[in-house]
């Protein structure tokens, strides 16, 4: 079935993410930027269908809430973990995974990210097909 779209889009789309860190379409809102109420920022991220992180670490953690649509969180090494709207993701410091949305439907999170002098996210490489599609399995 077809993507029903982002008709329950509670923030403007923002940004297009760079093709460095992110395979497919996604767009970035970035709402609260770090240091505006603290050493973190708050973000809207829409993924299109297909869409996702490259694998990446957060040197402090991240906060996912996911508002809509559907889609996957998944770390190095274990099954991925199904998302949608009202699910929460609590990443913990140093551990690599990716986020983004399942191949028909898009999907959209609100990212909560802390900051340490180093930055708020390491980027790694990106998820491959073969990793992608084993989802489906
Ligand atoms: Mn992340």
């Amino acid at each position: 079935m077809a993507a029903p779209g982002n008709t329950n889009a509670i923030f403007p789309k923002g940004e297009k993410t760079s093709p460095d860190y992110f395979t497919g379409t996604a767009w970035l809102n970035l709402l609260v930027p770090k240091d505006e109420t603290g050493n973190y920022s708050v973000s809207d991220i829409v993924f299109e269908p297909g869409a996702k992180t490259n694998w990446h670490t957060h040197p402090a953690g991240q906060i996912l809430l996911v508002t809509d649509g559907k889609g996957y969180y998944q770390e190095r090494g274990k099954p991925a973990r199904s998302l949608t709207k009202g699910d929460v993701v609590v990443i913990p410091s140093l551990i690599e995974h990716w986020h983004g949305a399942a191949r028909d439907s898009s999907f959209t999170h609100i990212a909560i990210s802390n900051f340490t002098e180093k930055g708020a996210v390491d980027w790694l490489e990106a998820v491959t097909d073969e990793e992608y599609n084993r989802l489906d399995r």
